[in-house]
């Protein structure tokens, strides 16, 4: 729960949709107002609308296009006249506000900065919510717990020069991503990086997390900096190992992050 302007209160939950998908849930809960990110299926948050019916879903955010992540956008739409955000760069069923890098927008009383984030999808964007206390990132498939989103449209450089913006974020931002890839993350980060004691405490939590059926996000910045190896590519022993996969000499952190990304697809 974190406090907002007007001593109104956010709080934040993750409605599962498909295997291993997560829609934001974001709840004013002194106006009850809501809005989702990443719809993929409407069912899920028409449900959870159906068990509050006097809350309102004011607004819907779209961070890429893929069918998993926009797939439930027209239908809720349509049942609750939602307001449409969604990338400018690409396309959104039923988007209403088409949003650039650098866009400032308001959403239940939260100004969010939009951060273009190329890499997975040419246009991905996230949405960043600057606080003194409690950032807040929403990332798509960008940034995920311990990996990152497979390259589907851009280039390792993209991607990376990405990461390297979000990483730049404050330490104590809240990462919520789309996806509960956490522990297979981990399994790739303790190859990369076999001696990093972080990443082993991080295996312990989340697998007695998950065993005991529990989400294991949202994430924090200072966490990934620490623990996914796809922000760690300045460290020696990861381009030591990212070296050794690609039989290179992987000279800048983006080639360094390029070999890391070729290897996990194949991991
Ligand atoms: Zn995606
Ligand atoms: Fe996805």
């Amino acid at each position: 729960c974190f406090a907002l302007g007007n001593c109104t209160m956010l709080q934040i939950d993750a409605l599962p949709a498909f295997n291993d998908n997560y829609i934001w849930l974001l709840q004013d809960t002194t106006q009850k107002r809501c809005a989702v990110v990443d719809p993929g299926d409407a069912a899920p948050v028409l449900e959870w609308l159906a068990r509050h019916p006097d809350w309102v879903l004011s607004d819907i955010l779209i961070t890429h296009h893929h069918f998993d992540h926009v797939g439930g956008v027209a239908q809720l739409h349509a049942h609750t006249n939602a307001k449409v955000w969604g990338p400018a760069l690409e396309t959104i069923p039923a988007r209403q506000v088409a949003l650039n890098d650098g866009d400032r927008i308001e959403v239940l009383g939260l100004e969010f900065q939009i951060l273009l984030v190329p890499g997975h999808t040419l246009g991905h964007i996230a949405y960043y919510h600057q606080d003194p206390t409690a950032p807040l990132l929403f990332c798509g498939d960008t940034l995920f717990a311990a990996g990152c989103g497979r390259l589907f449209e851009g280039t390792p450089e993209q991607m990376h020069h990405s990461l390297t913006r979000l990483a730049a974020l404050p330490a104590h931002t809240g990462v919520y991503c789309t996806h509960e890839y956490t522990l297979s993350n981990l399994r790739f980060a303790q190859a990369v990086e076999p001696n990093n004691p972080d990443i082993a405490a991080r295996v312990a939590q989340v697998t007695q997390w998950r065993a005991e059926g529990r989400i294991s996000l949202p994430s924090s910045m200072a966490l990934e900096l620490r623990t996914n190896p796809f922000l760690r590519v300045h460290e020696t022993s990861v381009k030591e190992k990212a070296d050794e996969w690609n039989s290179r000499d992987n000279d800048s952190p983006s080639a360094v992050f390029a070999s890391l990304r070729s290897w996990k697809d194949r991991f």
